[in-house]
C-alpha cells in the first residue's frame, strides 16, 4: 500500500475508504478466482486526482492511469514505483503521488504536530518547475505580480507567481487581513519575503520561496525548528505565536501553513490548492 498515515493526521476518511476499497477487491477476486489475490492500491486517490485537475486546469489536460498529462503535450508520472519512502527520503526525492501521503488538515492547531508530519513540506520539484518555471534559470521572475500587501495597515507591493491563481488568491488573503483589528499587526507587516530563488536550508531543494508561491509574514513573532532548542518532549519543541485567525484566511484560500509541520515555520505560508482547497471551490465544504 502506497500510502502510510501517522498519528496527529487527518486521515480517516481516505484511509477507511482505501481499505474498504481493498478488501472488496480481495473478495471479488477470492469468489471468482477461488483464491485471495494480494491486495493492492497503487493508485492516487480519485479525490486528489480531482484536486490536482481542479487546483492546476491551467496547466493538466488529464490524468490518464499513473500518467499526468500536461497541456503541451508531455508526460509526468504520479509514482515512481519506489513504493513507500522513509521520511527523508519523502522529503528528499518525492513523486507527485507522494505530494499527497500526508494529507493537510484544516483547521485550528490545539496541539503539537506529530513527529514527522509535515503535510506539504514535499514537493515534486519538476512538477512546480513545469508551471512555475525553475528559478535557477531564471524563469520564475519574469511571472511574478505584484500584490499590495495590507492596503491600508502596509500598503507595500510585493511579488508573487501569477499561474493558477496564486496571486489573486494571496490578494484575497491580503485584503482580509486587513481588515482584522491592529492587535493582529505585529503578526502581519512588514512581511519577511515572498519571492527568493533558494534552497530549503540544509538542503539542495529549491524552496517554495524560488516558485513565488510562498510568502513569510512578520519575523517579529515568527517560530522556526531550526531556531529552537532541543526540548523535553524530543529533539524539537513546538513553538507558535501565530493566532488562528490569520491561518483561517490564508486556508480559506488555498494557502497552506508551516505552523502545521513537526519542522515548523511558523511564518510561512504556501499556495497549495491541491492540498488545501478553496473555500471557493469547495462551495464551502472543508475537505
Ligand atoms: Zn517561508
Amino acid at each position: 500500500m502506497k500510502f502510510h498515515f501517522r498519528p496527529g493526521v487527518d486521515t480517516t476518511s481516505h484511509a477507511t475508504l482505501r481499505l474498504r476499497k481493498c478488501a472488496l477487491t480481495g473478495m471479488l477476486a477470492a469468489i471468482v478466482g477461488g483464491y485471495a489475490a494480494p491486495l493492492q492500491a497503487t493508485e492516487l486517490d480519485s479525490t486528489y486526482r480531482a484536486r490536482l485537475l481542479s487546483a492546476y486546469s491551467e496547466f493538466i489536460k488529464a490524468i490518464d492511469g499513473n500518467q499526468l498529462v500536461w497541456k503541451d503535450g508531455t508526460k509526468s508520472a504520479l509514482d515512481d514505483g519506489q513504493g513507500v519512502k522513509a521520511f527523508d527520503a519523502w522529503l528528499a526525492n518525492p513523486d507527485i503521488e507522494d505530494m499527497f501521503q500526508q494529507p493537510y488538515a484544516a483547521g485550528d492547531v490545539t496541539m503539537p504536530p506529530a513527529k514527522e508530519s509535515d503535510p506539504g513540506r514535499a514537493r515534486n520539484e519538476a512538477f512546480f518547475n513545469t508551471m512555475y518555471g525553475d528559478c535557477r534559470k531564471g524563469e520564475t521572475d519574469k511571472q511574478l505580480v505584484d500584490v499590495v500587501w495590507l492596503p491600508t495597515k502596509s500598503g507595500k507591493k510585493i511579488k508573487f507567481a501569477k499561474a493558477n491563481g496564486a496571486a489573486a488568491a494571496l490578494a484575497a488573503v491580503s485584503k482580509e487581513l486587513d481588515a482584522l483589528p491592529a492587535t493582529f499587526d505585529q503578526y502581519l507587516f512588514p512581511s519577511a519575503g515572498t519571492f527568493v530563488c533558494r534552497t530549503v536550508a540544509g538542503t539542495n531543494r529549491v524552496s517554495a520561496h524560488g516558485h513565488g508561491i510562498a510568502i513569510d509574514i512578520a519575523t517579529k513573532r515568527a517560530h522556526y525548528w531550526r531556531w529552537a532548542e532541543p526540548g523535553r518532549d524530543g529533539p524539537v519543541a513546538y513553538k507558535n505565536e501565530i493566532p488562528m485567525e490569520i491561518v483561517r484566511v490564508f486556508e480559506k484560500h488555498g494557502f497552506i501553513w508551516g505552523g502545521k509541520w513537526h519542522h515548523y515555520d511558523t511564518m510561512h505560508f504556501e499556495y497549495r490548492p491541491e492540498l488545501m482547497p478553496p473555500e471557493a471551490n469547495t462551495q464551502g465544504v472543508r475537505q
